[in-house]
């Protein structure tokens, strides 16, 4: 067993490489690329199962389990949509699916005041102990149903939404602010195109596709347990 200031090192070394995959792989922005250079993905994971699998493979480009039969996603994916967020400092984030909260985190370390929705209690409760313990405060993080978003908090400046959807759901749309966006991968098959809708006037919006993703499906209603 490495004593843990060398894990440290070891996970810094893997996070630098994955954050040169990401840059060939098209991402860009400065920001999004530090806060993930930043974020101790290996902590993020389910880590009951196959932990030591899991930890190598944590700053591979894939989507793992994070329990309750829920992926986080791609790091691709996460930086992708983060990207076309063009997040500024201070901007009210929604973000519905919190899962592990790791996208959650790229948020917090990119300035932004998150409201995160998750509708599976357990991941909830799990990631409500957890983004603290590791030292992301501040986000807001409510268990409820992400297709009502959270009219009490409107509006915001963007949303991100972390499952797939399979249409655009209009509480969303009202809940954003004007010159605001929201990012959403839509579709009900294996794979869904990832949408950017900005919302020009109380009732115009300018829609622009991306290529294709994949997620788990964004469910009615909160699980229950
Ligand atoms: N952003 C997450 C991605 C998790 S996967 C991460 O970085 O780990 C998508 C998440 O969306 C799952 O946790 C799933 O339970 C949640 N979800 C699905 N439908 C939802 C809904 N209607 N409201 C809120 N969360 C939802």
């Amino acid at each position: 067993m490495l004593l843990n200031q060398e894990n440290e090192y070891l996970f810094q070394g893997k996070r630098k490489r994955l954050v040169e995959q990401l840059k060939e792989k098209g991402i860009s922005s400065i920001e999004v690329l530090n806060a993930m250079l930043k974020i101790p993905r290996h902590k993020f994971f389910d880590n009951t199962t196959d932990r030591p699998a899991l930890l190598d493979h944590a700053y591979s480009d894939k989507a793992l389990k994070i329990g309750a039969g829920q992926t986080i996603s791609h790091p691709f994916t996460v930086a992708f949509q983060t990207e076309k967020l063009n997040l500024v400092k201070g901007d009210k984030v929604l973000e519905i699916g919190t899962g592990c909260g790791y996208q959650t985190a790229v948020l917090i370390e990119m300035g932004a005041k998150v409201f995160s929705i998750e509708r599976q209690k357990e991941l909830f409760d799990k990631t409500k102990v957890f983004l603290p313990g590791i030292g992301y405060r501040g986000a807001k993080l409510f268990y409820g149903d992400g297709y009502k978003g959270l009219p009490q908090h409107a509006p915001f400046n963007k949303i991100i939404v972390t499952a797939a959807a399979p249409y655009i759901p209009d509480d969303l749309l009202s809940q954003l602010a004007i010159g605001g966006s929201l990012i959403i991968p839509l579709g009900e098959g294996e794979e869904q195109i990832m949408n950017l809708i900005v919302k020009k006037s109380g009732t115009e919006f300018e829609k622009h596709t991306f290529g294709k993703f994949k997620f788990v499906p964004m469910l009615q209603n909160k699980s229950g347990k």
